[in-house]
């Protein structure tokens, strides 16, 4: 049976390129074709780990990809010379993370093991404050992401996409754009508009894949996520079944 191609998201229409436009569109189709097979293959097996490879081959993907960006468009290397981005700059880890469910899931997947105790205390502290934050109160709150540890990600093999795909020229404009109360405009922040875009159709290709499977594909924010698959461990197996994750406000616990 055919199927609807994927709908770009409006960062990669106001692209003023049709070729990057089309190639963002295949990486896109690309990806939700790896997903869906790991979704026919963890169906046939009765778990989730095959899904899990299959987000462990899109993150190579998104991280093939982006470096093929920087290395192959002209001025590649003094665009990547120029991003502010670096260990220790944490600006972007205080404002609102969406992912896809099956993000959600594989970070909550990897984030039961051990050495992750101290960073499921954080998310249970963190979420009576943030879920229920929409993008602007979040940033606006200044809470830091609750896997943010001594100015690093402590989670940063298996981040979000969008986190991945968050780049910026000016740390002083990140800090700015944090600094700014709410209710009044934002800084501009200047980044290279393909590498988030390439992270934004990643998201896309794996929703589309998890729709086409009859599975939740409504992206959610972060700690609003992680929380309840840590809450209610059989969550992720019901959300695999055709559940939803559904995020609730909560009070300390
Ligand atoms: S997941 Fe990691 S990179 Fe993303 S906001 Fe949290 S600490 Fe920052």
């Amino acid at each position: 049976m055919s199927r609807a191609a994927i709908t770009l998201p409006g960062i990669i229409e106001a692209l003023d390129n049709e070729p990057v436009k089309a190639q963002l569109r295949a990486i896109g189709e690309r990806v939700r074709d790896i997903v869906a097979a790991g979704i026919d293959m963890a169906r046939s097996e009765g778990t989730l780990a095959s899904l899990l490879d299959a987000h462990a081959v899109a993150v190579k993907v998104l991280e093939a990809e982006s470096a093929g960006y920087f290395r192959h468009v002209s001025g590649g290397e003094a665009l990547k010379a120029a991003l502010a981005c670096a260990p220790g700059c944490t600006f972007c880890c205080y404002l609102y993370v969406e992912v896809t469910p099956l993000e959600a899931v594989a970070l909550w997947h990897a984030l039961r093991d051990d050495r992750y105790a101290a960073q499921r205390q954080a998310i249970a502290a963190a979420a009576p404050r943030v879920v229920g934050l929409g993008p602007e109160p979040r940033r606006a709150a200044r809470l830091p992401c609750p896997l943010l540890a001594n100015g690093q990600c402590t989670a940063y093999e298996t981040r979000p996409f969008a986190c991945r795909g968050l780049y910026s020229t000016s740390a002083q404009a990140c800090e700015a754009v944090l600094a700014t109360p709410l209710g009044l405009p934002l800084p501009a922040i200047r980044s290279p508009a393909v590498p988030r875009a390439l992270a934004a159709v990643l998201g896309v290709g794996i929703n589309a894949a998890l729709g086409d499977a009859g599975l939740q594909n409504r992206t959610l924010e972060l700690v609003a996520a992680l929380d309840t698959l840590e809450r209610t461990p059989a969550a992720a197996a019901r959300w695999f079944k055709g559940e939803a994750i559904s995020p609730q406000r909560r009070e300390s616990p």
